[in-house]
């Protein structure tokens, strides 16, 4: 599974990803968006939406955990 990258600098938190996050994997909290793998389905539906580019798709990730 790809894990997703966020640039928080490219970033503007309009809250666009963690609307489409079902499995909430994104969370906004002291004015960042906060990833957490272990919930993330990989459906990317964060990097199609982000109208600031600030989320792109890692490399594969071999560590199942
Ligand atoms: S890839 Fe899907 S599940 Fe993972 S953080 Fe993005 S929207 Fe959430
Ligand atoms: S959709 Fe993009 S700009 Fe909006 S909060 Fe998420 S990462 Fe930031």
């Amino acid at each position: 599974m790809k894990k997703i990258l966020l640039d928080h600098i490219k970033c503007k938190l309009c809250g666009g990803c963690v609307a489409v996050c079902k499995p909430l994997a994104l969370v906004v909290r002291t004015g960042k968006v906060h990833y957490s793998p272990k919930k993330c389905v990989a459906c990317y539906n964060c990097e199609k939406i982000c109208p600031q580019g600030a989320i792109s798709i890692g490399a594969d990730d071999e560590d199942k955990d």
